[in-house]
């Protein structure tokens, strides 16, 4: 049985990593997860969408970045996303994750970087989610972000059930008066700052909506889990939330058909939409999650 941690080390492997992006099997299954690898296709994929009843967040995709160089092009991309979500009149906001933005490498340009985005949204009158990253980003994510909330509350951020400083991170966050969107965790982390168990996040992770719905502002529930979707919307109608006071959040080419009928049922829905070439973090995540997608591509190769 593969786990997350196996399957995002053997996604690590560098024959393996190359065999991916190369071969005609996978190509199904990334475009499935993946928008496209340039602006215009991702705006005409988010407008379709639009068009089918979905707000959008499109992610430029990219992260870990090691230049710093590529931090202030990956600032100037988002910048541009922003104008042109504008200029094609999509109704769009954007994801980014810091790292991108060279967290790793400045913070203080890291954070210089995120302003000039936030800036941007402002004056187009826009939003921008601030992804969550794996625990050893947590930190100063959350510190680059809320130094920022006060003079851009067109923004919000993430917080992650699995992780166990979660319930502390969130009242922080309630008391800033941000945005937040609460998903499991995508990240293979250690037994030492995560619960271990689906069951213990699948708790934690219905224990934070509920929190959310009570005292968050405009909650984001990012979920393809039908039963943590379930818990969310009675959780909803037994505090007479209206659909339009909180959001489900789901990826792009993940549990479409939950994506449809949380649209025909009048709940705010909106597709995390990534494109762009530095693809593959993001496609191993999808993996992780379910394993099945890595033996289909498996079994594909094996069949030939
Ligand atoms: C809008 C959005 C934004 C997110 N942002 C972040 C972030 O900033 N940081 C972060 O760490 N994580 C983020 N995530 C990912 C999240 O942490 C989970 O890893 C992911 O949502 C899978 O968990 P789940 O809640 O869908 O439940 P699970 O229990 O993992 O899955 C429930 C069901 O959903 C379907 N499903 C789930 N994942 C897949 C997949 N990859 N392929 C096919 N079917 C699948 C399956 O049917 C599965 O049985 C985000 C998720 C969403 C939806």
């Amino acid at each position: 049985m593969l786990t997350r941690t196996m399957v995002l080390k053997i996604a690590q492997i560098p024959v393996f990593k190359s065999w991916m992006t190369q071969s005609r099997f996978t190509r199904g299954l990334i475009n499935r997860f993946i928008a496209g690898e340039d602006l215009e296709t991702a705006l005409t994929r988010a407008k379709e969408l639009n068009e089918r009843g979905f707000l959008v967040s499109l992610d430029y995709l990219g992260e870990n970045t090691r230049l710093l160089e590529e931090a202030e092009q990956s600032a100037q991309q988002s910048v541009l996303l922003l104008r042109r979500i504008a200029e094609a009149g999509v109704n769009a906001n954007i994801s980014i994750k810091l790292t991108q933005l060279g967290l790793d490498l400045d913070e203080d340009r890291c954070k210089a970087h995120l302003e000039n985005v936030l800036k941007t949204a402002q004056e187009l009158n826009n939003f921008v989610w601030v992804d969550m990253e794996d625990s050893a980003r947590t930190d100063a994510t959350l510190r680059v972000f809320s130094s920022l909330y006060e003079r851009y509350p067109n923004s919000g951020t993430v917080l992650q059930s699995y992780l166990y400083r979660t319930d502390d991170d969130l009242e922080r966050l309630i008391a800033l008066g941000c945005r937040v969107r609460i998903v499991k965790g995508a990240y293979a982390e250690p037994k030492e700052v995560a619960y271990p168990s689906k069951k213990q996040v699948d708790a934690q992770f219905k224990k934070q909506i509920a929190r959310l719905l009570e005292a968050g502002k405009e909650p984001a529930i990012a979920t393809h889990d039908p039963r943590m979707i379930e818990f969310a919307k009675q959780e909803a109608r037994a505090r007479n939330l209206q659909p339009q006071q909180y959001e489900f959040q789901l990826l792009y080419g993940i549990s479409r058909e939950t994506q449809k009928q949380l649209v025909e049922q009048g709940h705010r829905t909106l597709i995390y939409v990534p494109y762009g070439e530095q693809w593959y973090p993001y496609f191993s995540r999808r993996l992780a999650e379910r394993p099945a997608n890595l033996y289909f591509i498996l079994k594909s190769l094996f069949k030939k």
